[in-house]
Protein backbone atom coordinates (compact mmCIF):
# COMPACT_ATOMS: atom_id res chain seq x y z
CA UNK A 1 0.00 0.00 0.00
CA UNK A 2 1.22 3.75 -1.13
CA UNK A 3 1.45 5.89 1.69
CA UNK A 4 0.03 8.69 -0.13
CA UNK A 5 -2.05 8.27 -3.45
CA UNK A 6 -2.88 11.05 -5.71
CA UNK A 7 -5.23 10.78 -8.86
CA UNK A 8 -6.52 13.07 -11.03
CA UNK A 9 -6.55 15.87 -8.58
CA UNK A 10 -8.21 19.43 -9.18
CA UNK A 11 -8.70 22.48 -7.35
CA UNK A 12 -10.43 25.17 -8.71
CA UNK A 13 -10.42 28.95 -6.13
CA UNK A 14 -13.89 30.45 -7.78
CA UNK A 15 -13.56 29.15 -11.54
CA UNK A 16 -9.27 29.88 -10.48
CA UNK A 17 -7.85 26.69 -11.57
CA UNK A 18 -4.92 26.30 -8.70
CA UNK A 19 -4.35 22.31 -8.99
CA UNK A 20 -5.24 21.25 -12.96
CA UNK A 21 -5.65 17.04 -12.41
CA UNK A 22 -2.32 15.92 -10.51
CA UNK A 23 -1.14 12.36 -9.67
CA UNK A 24 1.60 10.85 -7.48
CA UNK A 25 2.10 8.50 -5.33
CA UNK A 26 4.43 7.62 -2.17
CA UNK A 27 5.67 4.87 -1.11
CA UNK A 28 6.35 4.07 2.21
CA UNK A 29 9.30 5.09 4.35
CA UNK A 30 9.91 7.65 1.33
CA UNK A 31 11.51 11.30 1.65
CA UNK A 32 9.13 12.71 -1.27
CA UNK A 33 9.86 16.10 -2.10
CA UNK A 34 7.18 18.50 -3.59
CA UNK A 35 8.82 21.40 -5.42
CA UNK A 36 7.46 24.55 -7.35
CA UNK A 37 7.49 28.22 -7.66
CA UNK A 38 5.25 30.62 -5.74
CA UNK A 39 1.70 29.94 -6.71
CA UNK A 40 2.33 26.83 -8.25
CA UNK A 41 -0.25 24.75 -6.27
CA UNK A 42 1.77 22.59 -3.43
CA UNK A 43 0.26 24.17 -0.22
CA UNK A 44 -3.35 23.80 -1.71
CA UNK A 45 -2.31 19.86 -2.74
CA UNK A 46 -0.68 20.02 0.74
CA UNK A 47 -4.24 20.86 2.42
CA UNK A 48 -6.15 18.70 0.56
CA UNK A 49 -3.95 15.77 1.95
CA UNK A 50 -4.46 16.84 4.95
CA UNK A 51 -7.50 17.43 5.07
CA UNK A 52 -8.07 20.98 5.70
CA UNK A 53 -9.19 21.39 2.08
CA UNK A 54 -11.64 20.07 -0.09
CA UNK A 55 -10.84 19.28 -4.04
CA UNK A 56 -12.77 19.81 -6.48
CA UNK A 57 -12.52 16.91 -8.16
CA UNK A 58 -10.10 13.27 -8.27
CA UNK A 59 -8.82 11.69 -5.54
CA UNK A 60 -6.36 11.64 -2.86
CA UNK A 61 -5.27 8.61 0.14
CA UNK A 62 -3.42 8.73 2.76
CA UNK A 63 -2.44 5.66 4.78
CA UNK A 64 -5.08 4.10 2.73
CA UNK A 65 -8.37 6.89 4.14
CA UNK A 66 -9.56 8.44 1.66
CA UNK A 67 -8.72 12.49 2.47
CA UNK A 68 -12.65 13.25 1.44
CA UNK A 69 -14.42 10.47 3.22
CA UNK A 70 -12.23 9.36 5.95
CA UNK A 71 -10.64 12.89 7.34
CA UNK A 72 -10.68 11.48 11.29
CA UNK A 73 -8.58 8.28 10.32
CA UNK A 74 -6.52 10.40 8.16
CA UNK A 75 -5.71 13.23 10.41
CA UNK A 76 -4.64 10.92 13.24
CA UNK A 77 -2.11 9.18 10.94
CA UNK A 78 -0.13 11.69 10.28
CA UNK A 79 1.48 14.82 11.43
CA UNK A 80 1.52 18.91 9.83
CA UNK A 81 4.27 21.09 10.00
CA UNK A 82 3.16 23.92 8.15
CA UNK A 83 4.49 27.61 7.21
CA UNK A 84 2.97 29.73 9.86
CA UNK A 85 3.18 29.72 13.51
CA UNK A 86 -0.14 27.85 15.20
CA UNK A 87 1.55 28.04 18.23
CA UNK A 88 -0.42 29.51 21.61
CA UNK A 89 1.72 32.40 22.87
CA UNK A 90 -0.58 32.35 26.19
CA UNK A 91 1.26 28.88 26.82
CA UNK A 92 4.13 27.92 27.63
CA UNK A 93 6.57 25.66 25.22
CA UNK A 94 6.20 22.97 27.34
CA UNK A 95 2.17 23.33 27.76
CA UNK A 96 2.07 23.65 23.72
CA UNK A 97 3.31 20.07 23.48
CA UNK A 98 1.46 19.14 26.44
CA UNK A 99 -1.67 19.57 25.17
CA UNK A 100 -0.88 18.22 21.36
CA UNK A 101 -0.20 15.07 23.28
CA UNK A 102 -3.47 15.39 25.02
CA UNK A 103 -4.82 15.73 21.47
CA UNK A 104 -3.06 12.26 20.82
CA UNK A 105 -4.25 10.51 23.80
CA UNK A 106 -0.67 9.82 24.54
CA UNK A 107 -0.19 8.26 28.27
CA UNK A 108 1.11 10.69 31.16
CA UNK A 109 4.29 9.01 30.85
CA UNK A 110 5.01 9.32 27.01
CA UNK A 111 4.33 12.46 27.23
CA UNK A 112 6.63 13.52 29.39
CA UNK A 113 9.57 11.53 27.81
CA UNK A 114 8.20 13.32 24.13
CA UNK A 115 8.41 16.61 25.30
CA UNK A 116 11.18 16.01 27.08
CA UNK A 117 13.07 14.55 24.02
CA UNK A 118 11.68 17.14 21.42
CA UNK A 119 12.76 19.63 24.12
CA UNK A 120 16.29 18.54 23.77
CA UNK A 121 16.43 18.08 19.71
CA UNK A 122 15.18 21.33 18.62
CA UNK A 123 17.36 23.14 21.97
CA UNK A 124 14.46 24.37 24.08
CA UNK A 125 14.90 22.60 26.79
CA UNK A 126 16.15 25.67 28.95
CA UNK A 127 13.54 27.18 28.03
CA UNK A 128 10.21 24.99 28.48
CA UNK A 129 8.72 27.34 31.46
CA UNK A 130 8.87 30.39 29.05
CA UNK A 131 6.07 31.89 27.60
CA UNK A 132 5.77 30.93 23.76
CA UNK A 133 4.48 34.85 22.48
CA UNK A 134 7.99 35.57 24.18
CA UNK A 135 10.22 33.56 21.54
CA UNK A 136 12.29 34.27 18.60
CA UNK A 137 10.37 33.24 15.26
CA UNK A 138 13.32 30.66 14.90
CA UNK A 139 12.20 29.43 18.86
CA UNK A 140 9.19 29.05 17.54
CA UNK A 141 9.43 27.43 14.53
CA UNK A 142 11.53 24.61 16.04
CA UNK A 143 8.85 24.17 18.88
CA UNK A 144 6.41 24.30 15.97
CA UNK A 145 8.43 21.00 14.43
CA UNK A 146 9.11 19.33 17.38
CA UNK A 147 5.26 19.28 17.92
CA UNK A 148 4.60 17.97 14.96
CA UNK A 149 7.10 15.04 15.40
CA UNK A 150 5.77 14.23 19.02
CA UNK A 151 3.16 11.60 18.42
CA UNK A 152 5.37 9.94 15.73
CA UNK A 153 3.00 10.24 12.84
CA UNK A 154 2.85 7.69 10.16
CA UNK A 155 3.21 10.25 7.60
CA UNK A 156 4.82 13.87 8.16
CA UNK A 157 3.83 16.63 6.19
CA UNK A 158 6.47 19.55 6.35
CA UNK A 159 5.32 22.59 4.44
CA UNK A 160 8.82 24.39 4.07
CA UNK A 161 9.64 23.85 7.51
CA UNK A 162 12.73 25.61 7.83
CA UNK A 163 11.84 28.40 6.24
CA UNK A 164 14.22 31.06 7.69
CA UNK A 165 15.88 29.27 9.95
CA UNK A 166 19.80 29.32 10.91
CA UNK A 167 21.91 26.71 8.77
CA UNK A 168 23.05 24.86 12.14
CA UNK A 169 18.98 24.48 13.27
CA UNK A 170 18.27 23.61 10.23
CA UNK A 171 20.94 20.91 10.15
CA UNK A 172 19.89 19.23 13.70
CA UNK A 173 16.30 19.31 12.34
CA UNK A 174 17.06 17.43 9.11
CA UNK A 175 19.02 14.99 11.23
CA UNK A 176 16.34 14.14 13.64
CA UNK A 177 13.93 13.96 11.06
CA UNK A 178 16.46 11.55 8.64
CA UNK A 179 16.47 9.77 12.49
CA UNK A 180 13.14 9.30 12.56
CA UNK A 181 12.96 7.56 9.10
CA UNK A 182 15.27 5.23 9.83
CA UNK A 183 13.91 3.87 13.21
CA UNK A 184 10.25 4.36 12.39
CA UNK A 185 9.64 4.05 8.52
CA UNK A 186 8.02 7.35 8.92
CA UNK A 187 7.10 8.74 5.37
CA UNK A 188 7.82 12.14 4.63
CA UNK A 189 6.36 14.59 2.44
CA UNK A 190 7.73 18.15 2.30
CA UNK A 191 8.07 21.16 0.23
CA UNK A 192 11.30 23.64 0.90
CA UNK A 193 13.03 26.83 -0.99
CA UNK A 194 16.15 25.00 -0.02
CA UNK A 195 17.74 22.68 -2.58
CA UNK A 196 20.28 21.29 0.08
CA UNK A 197 16.89 19.66 1.93
CA UNK A 198 15.31 18.38 -1.55
CA UNK A 199 18.44 16.56 -2.25
CA UNK A 200 17.59 14.64 1.21
CA UNK A 201 14.67 13.09 -0.71
CA UNK A 202 14.27 9.85 -2.61
CA UNK A 203 11.89 11.59 -5.10
CA UNK A 204 11.08 14.90 -5.71
CA UNK A 205 7.81 16.25 -7.78
CA UNK A 206 8.22 19.77 -9.49
CA UNK A 207 4.87 21.17 -9.98
CA UNK A 208 4.38 24.79 -12.24
CA UNK A 209 1.07 26.16 -13.07
CA UNK A 210 -1.05 23.50 -11.07
CA UNK A 211 0.45 20.43 -13.37
CA UNK A 212 3.00 18.13 -12.43
CA UNK A 213 6.16 18.32 -14.57
CA UNK A 214 8.68 16.21 -13.60
CA UNK A 215 9.20 13.29 -11.22
CA UNK A 216 12.39 11.37 -10.42
CA UNK A 217 15.23 10.84 -7.83
CA UNK A 218 17.25 14.08 -7.29
CA UNK A 219 19.97 12.01 -9.26
CA UNK A 220 17.99 11.00 -12.13
CA UNK A 221 16.21 14.72 -12.63
CA UNK A 222 20.19 16.38 -12.63
CA UNK A 223 20.98 13.52 -15.17
CA UNK A 224 18.02 14.69 -17.36
CA UNK A 225 19.63 18.06 -18.29
CA UNK A 226 22.71 15.98 -19.83
CA UNK A 227 25.13 19.19 -19.63
CA UNK A 228 28.31 19.67 -17.54
CA UNK A 229 29.73 23.05 -17.48
CA UNK A 230 33.23 23.21 -17.45
CA UNK A 231 35.34 26.31 -16.67
CA UNK A 232 39.09 26.96 -18.04
CA UNK A 233 41.06 29.91 -17.87
CA UNK A 234 44.55 29.80 -20.14
CA UNK A 235 47.09 31.81 -20.71
CA UNK A 236 45.39 32.80 -24.98
CA UNK A 237 41.76 32.33 -24.38
CA UNK A 238 41.32 33.48 -27.68
CA UNK A 239 43.62 31.04 -29.21
CA UNK A 240 42.03 28.46 -26.79
CA UNK A 241 38.54 29.54 -28.21
CA UNK A 242 39.38 28.53 -31.76
CA UNK A 243 41.34 25.42 -30.79
CA UNK A 244 38.32 24.05 -28.64
CA UNK A 245 36.21 24.35 -31.68
CA UNK A 246 38.74 23.52 -34.48
CA UNK A 247 40.22 19.97 -32.73
CA UNK A 248 37.09 19.15 -30.71
CA UNK A 249 34.52 20.52 -32.43
CA UNK A 250 33.07 22.11 -29.20
CA UNK A 251 31.53 25.90 -28.93
CA UNK A 252 32.58 28.09 -25.94
CA UNK A 253 31.78 31.14 -24.20
CA UNK A 254 34.00 33.94 -23.65
CA UNK A 255 33.67 34.97 -20.29
CA UNK A 256 35.12 38.24 -18.18
CA UNK A 257 38.14 35.97 -17.50
CA UNK A 258 38.30 32.61 -19.76
CA UNK A 259 36.17 30.20 -21.51
CA UNK A 260 32.99 27.85 -20.79
CA UNK A 261 31.45 25.26 -22.10
CA UNK A 262 28.75 22.82 -21.87
CA UNK A 263 29.82 19.53 -22.61
CA UNK A 264 27.50 15.92 -21.90
CA UNK A 265 30.15 14.34 -19.72
CA UNK A 266 32.53 16.42 -18.07
CA UNK A 267 34.94 13.94 -16.27
CA UNK A 268 35.89 12.08 -20.13
CA UNK A 269 35.89 15.62 -22.16
CA UNK A 270 38.66 17.47 -19.59
CA UNK A 271 41.26 14.90 -19.93
CA UNK A 272 41.10 15.40 -23.46
CA UNK A 273 41.29 18.79 -23.72
CA UNK A 274 44.11 19.03 -21.55
CA UNK A 275 46.10 16.95 -23.54
CA UNK A 276 44.74 18.06 -26.55
CA UNK A 277 45.25 21.60 -26.89
CA UNK A 278 48.59 23.43 -27.28
CA UNK A 279 48.03 27.13 -25.58
CA UNK A 280 48.93 26.38 -21.85
CA UNK A 281 45.64 25.85 -19.34
CA UNK A 282 46.29 27.68 -15.90
CA UNK A 283 42.87 26.65 -14.33
CA UNK A 284 39.45 23.61 -14.66
CA UNK A 285 36.80 23.79 -13.10
CA UNK A 286 33.73 21.21 -13.72
CA UNK A 287 30.33 22.37 -12.89
CA UNK A 288 27.76 19.41 -12.78
CA UNK A 289 24.28 20.00 -12.95
CA UNK A 290 22.66 21.20 -10.15
CA UNK A 291 18.33 20.95 -8.38
CA UNK A 292 18.73 24.45 -8.79
CA UNK A 293 19.91 24.46 -12.60
CA UNK A 294 17.04 21.13 -12.95
CA UNK A 295 14.83 23.85 -11.48
CA UNK A 296 15.08 26.97 -13.69
CA UNK A 297 15.29 24.64 -16.54
CA UNK A 298 11.96 23.08 -16.19
CA UNK A 299 9.88 25.85 -14.44
CA UNK A 300 12.28 29.28 -16.02
CA UNK A 301 12.36 30.51 -12.44
CA UNK A 302 15.05 30.11 -10.04
CA UNK A 303 13.53 28.81 -6.66
CA UNK A 304 14.66 30.54 -4.67
CA UNK A 305 12.51 33.48 -5.40
CA UNK A 306 12.73 37.70 -3.89
CA UNK A 307 10.36 36.38 -1.49
CA UNK A 308 12.56 33.74 0.38
CA UNK A 309 15.69 34.90 -0.08
CA UNK A 310 14.51 38.16 1.71
CA UNK A 311 14.56 36.46 4.72
CA UNK A 312 11.53 33.73 4.60
CA UNK A 313 8.80 36.23 5.65
CA UNK A 314 5.35 35.78 3.34
CA UNK A 315 3.48 38.50 2.43
CA UNK A 316 1.13 39.51 5.03
CA UNK A 317 -2.24 39.08 2.90
CA UNK A 318 -0.75 35.79 1.63
CA UNK A 319 -0.06 34.60 4.93
CA UNK A 320 -3.58 35.83 6.36
CA UNK A 321 -5.40 33.81 3.63
CA UNK A 322 -3.58 31.04 4.31
CA UNK A 323 -3.98 31.24 8.07
CA UNK A 324 -7.80 31.90 7.69
CA UNK A 325 -8.46 29.51 5.05
CA UNK A 326 -6.64 26.64 7.27
CA UNK A 327 -9.52 27.71 10.54
CA UNK A 328 -12.12 27.45 8.18
CA UNK A 329 -11.60 23.89 7.31
CA UNK A 330 -11.25 22.71 10.80
P1 LIG B 1 3.87 29.28 -2.31
O1 LIG B 1 5.19 28.70 -2.67
O2 LIG B 1 3.82 30.74 -2.53
O3 LIG B 1 3.37 28.85 -0.97
P2 LIG B 1 2.09 27.32 -3.55
O4 LIG B 1 2.76 26.51 -4.59
O5 LIG B 1 1.94 26.72 -2.21
O6 LIG B 1 2.80 28.73 -3.43
P3 LIG B 1 -0.75 27.68 -3.47
O7 LIG B 1 -0.77 28.44 -2.19
O8 LIG B 1 -1.26 26.31 -3.48
O9 LIG B 1 0.67 27.73 -4.16
O10 LIG B 1 -1.60 28.57 -4.53
C1 LIG B 1 -1.86 28.13 -5.86
C2 LIG B 1 -2.66 29.19 -6.56
O11 LIG B 1 -3.96 29.28 -5.98
C3 LIG B 1 -2.08 30.59 -6.45
O12 LIG B 1 -2.32 31.27 -7.67
C4 LIG B 1 -2.85 31.22 -5.31
O13 LIG B 1 -2.93 32.62 -5.45
C5 LIG B 1 -4.22 30.57 -5.48
N1 LIG B 1 -4.91 30.42 -4.19
C6 LIG B 1 -4.48 29.74 -3.11
N2 LIG B 1 -5.38 29.77 -2.11
C7 LIG B 1 -6.42 30.51 -2.57
C8 LIG B 1 -7.68 30.91 -2.01
N3 LIG B 1 -8.05 30.56 -0.78
N4 LIG B 1 -8.49 31.66 -2.79
C9 LIG B 1 -8.14 32.02 -4.04
N5 LIG B 1 -6.97 31.66 -4.63
C10 LIG B 1 -6.12 30.93 -3.91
Amino acid sequence: MAAIEVRDLVKNYNGFPAVRGVSFSVEEGEVFGFLGPNGAGKTTTINILCTLLSPTSGHAFVNGYDCTGEPGRVRSSIGLVFQDVTLDGELTAYENLKFHCYLYNMTRRLTEERIEEMLAVVGLWERKDDFVKNFSGGMKRRLEIGRGLLHRPKVLFLDEPTLGLDPQTRFRIWQFIGGLKEKEGSTIFMTTHYMDEAEVCGRIAIIDNGRIIACASPGALKNSLKGDTVYLKTADDGRAQVELEGKFGLASKRLESGLKLIVPNGEKVIPKILSGLAVEVNEVNLKKPSLDDVFLHLTGREIRDEESAAGGERPKAERGRKRVARMIMR
